[in-house]
């Protein structure tokens, strides 16, 4: 199975989201990200043999809280490759330290990981034909409560994500 590690936006900050994002697909074109599938990926396992999902459950479950403050979203803009995302302009340390805690622990377990730098950031178009130079937004406060195992399906008309486990 296809599996990522993610933080799921409430329902109201979805629906912010996926407003942001609706008047961006004339100027780029390209697919809109369904409200429910909005999502900031803290690490992307790929294929992963179904006998592993108790190692990672006990890796979710061992995580440390991201307590501290939220991310802060505060500009959107492109890559080339069509993907249109949300981001921030600063570094938030309480995400980079939980996505470094829950990736040195999914390499202790030995799963493989990208060796690309981590790069937050939530997608909100995809297959996007025009590039969007990056600018400022209202910031938005994005909570990082509750981290989600999530798998995902591949299908000609993009992929469909389900939570597999939560924490807390
Ligand atoms: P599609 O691949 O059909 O465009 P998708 O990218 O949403 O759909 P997946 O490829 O299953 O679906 O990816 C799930 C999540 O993991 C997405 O947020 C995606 O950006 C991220 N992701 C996918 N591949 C990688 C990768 N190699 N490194 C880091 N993140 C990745
Ligand atoms: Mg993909």
């Amino acid at each position: 199975m296809r599996l990522f590690f993610a933080i799921l936006p409430g329902r109201h900050l979805a629906g912010t989201l996926h407003g942001l994002a609706r008047p961006l697909t004339r100027r780029c074109r390209g697919r809109l990200v369904p409200q429910g599938s909005l999502h900031l990926t803290l690490a992307f396992l790929g294929e992963v043999a179904p006998q592993r999902l108790d190692e990672l459950r006990r890796i979710g479950s061992q995580l440390p809280h991201a307590a501290g403050a939220p991310w802060q979203l505060d500009q959107v803009g492109s890559w080339h490759g069509g993907i249109v995302w949300a981001g921030a302009s600063q570094p938030c340390p309480a995400l980079d330290e939980l996505a470094a805690a829950l990736r040195s622990a999914l390499a202790a377990a030995g799963f493989g990981l990208e060796q690309r730098a981590y790069l937050p950031h939530v997608t909100l178009l995809r297959h996007a034909r025009q590039l969007l130079p990056t600018h400022a937004i209202t910031p938005l406060a994005y909570p990082l409560r509750r981290i989600s195992l999530m798998a995902s399906t591949l299908t000609p008309q993009g992929a469909h994500y389900r939570e597999l486990a939560h924490w807390p």
